[in-house]
């Protein structure tokens, strides 16, 4: 099969994009590269979240709506296609608060945010300590706990399987999925892009790259700078317990199938994928300060992962003016936009421009200025 385009990066950006371009019909070939990579999409939290997202950049709060006002549609459509439950869930979500001055620094910012965004009655409330127990009756809070707030449209899904039904419904719809497929160069020089794997080399008419931190290099094949930067967030994974926390929370939520993911951090360390003693008695103590009978769980895993972030930490949506037809899509939160993903910008992809409202996405807002 010739594919019609190529997507460049398997992650669950890439894997969402490939998704949605199958789903209109175009031949898909998403390749990926091997286990050596950095690959946030194995190894993030699986938050599907909007409480909090978006000071001082509207569009993305505004993106961040759409995506996961279509996330309901996308997991059930995408289930049926992949024969895969997502276990996705959408009751709320909470951002615990410890002590008086985190739950009043909690309420400001997400009235900044409310206000920015005008759009309405909010979709988020302050709840204090006596409303935190009610909705989480199985839980004693711990002495310091204030209260927290509840985000009405925050849930949360199982990220590997996620992934695992994006690569299964791109090859359901008939695409083509590769893995130990490293793209190392590309020649955008002809009509076709070609694009080299060891000494294969591969053609299609447009390519989207989505390698997450293996963006950048690819990027500049096709005249696009794109700024991104590693940050390292430690998970904590205990063994399974009964049923404790019925909503997910910024830092703690349990999954479908008992165990309490505590996490994660953010470090700033460069491409250092080292867990260390340090996170884990950090996020431990926070989660015992917040549910004390976490301190009698089992921990069985501990893991680390680098998320992709721009230098303001919003996506990058961009076709290359030096070579249209080549695409870069890359962002922190790839499990909460994926529906969009899959959804507005495939659609805008597979029609060959990006819309308007997508332009503060542009990756020339990091440009810097010349001097006069
Ligand atoms: C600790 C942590 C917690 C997170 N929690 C959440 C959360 O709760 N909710 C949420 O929405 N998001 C969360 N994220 C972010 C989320 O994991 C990412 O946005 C998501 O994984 C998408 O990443 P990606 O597809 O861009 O990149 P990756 O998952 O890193 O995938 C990039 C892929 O590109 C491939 N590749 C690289 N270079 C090449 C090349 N030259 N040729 C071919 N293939 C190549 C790699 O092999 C890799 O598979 C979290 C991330 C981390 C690290």
């Amino acid at each position: 099969m010739r594919p019609d385009i190529v997507v460049i990066g398997a992650g669950t950006v890439g894997a969402a994009i490939a998704y949605g371009l199958a789903l209109r019909g175009e031949h898909v070939l998403l390749l990926d590269g091997d286990d050596g990579d950095f690959r946030a999409a194995r190894a993030n939290f699986g938050l599907v979240w909007l409480q909090g997202k978006g000071l001082g950049m509207p569009a993305y709060q505004g993106l961040t709506r759409r995506s996961i006002g279509m996330w309901r549609g996308f997991a059930e459509e995408l289930e049926g296609r992949s024969d895969t439950g997502l276990c996705y869930e959408q009751n709320g979500g909470l951002a615990f608060c410890l002590g008086a001055d985190a739950f009043e620094a909690r309420q400001a910012v997400l009235r900044r945010l409310h206000n920015q965004w005008d759009g309405g009655e909010p979709d988020w409330e302050m709840v204090d300590r006596s409303g935190l127990e009610r909705l989480l009756p199985k839980v004693t809070l711990g002495p310091d706990v204030t209260g927290a707030s509840f985000g009405h449209r925050d849930g949360h899904a199982n990220p590997l399987r996620l992934l695992a039904a994006l690569h299964a419904a791109v090859i359901q719809l008939g695409g083509l999925v590769r893995s130990n497929a490293r793209v190392n160069g590309i020649d955008g020089a002809g009509a076709d892009f070609r694009l080299a794997i060891g000494d294969e080399v591969i053609s299609a008419p447009r390519i989207v790259i989505a390698a997450g931190l293996g963006t950048q290099a690819l990027a500049r094949q096709v005249g696009l700078d794109v700024p991104l930067r590693p940050e390292r967030g430690q998970i904590l994974v205990t063994e399974r317990l009964d049923p404790l926390l019925p909503l997910p929370g910024g830092g703690l939520r349990q999954t479908a199938d008992g165990t309490v993911m505590i996490g994660a951090t953010n470090e700033d360390v460069g491409y250092n994928l080292s867990t260390t003693g340090a996170a884990a008695a950090h996020l431990s103590r926070t989660a015992i300060r917040i549910i004390p009978a976490l301190a009698g769980a089992g921990l069985v895993r501990q893991w680390a992962g680098l998320r992709v972030l721009t230098p303001d930490s919003y996506p990058i949506y961009t076709q290359s003016v030096s070579h249209p037809g080549a695409f870069v899509a890359v962002c922190h939160s790839g499990v909460t936009l994926a529906a969009f993903h899959a959804g507005v910008l495939a659609t805008a992809i597979a029609a060959g421009a990006l819309p308007d409202d997508l332009s503060p996405f542009h990756q020339s807002r990091f440009d810097v200025p010349q001097a006069a």
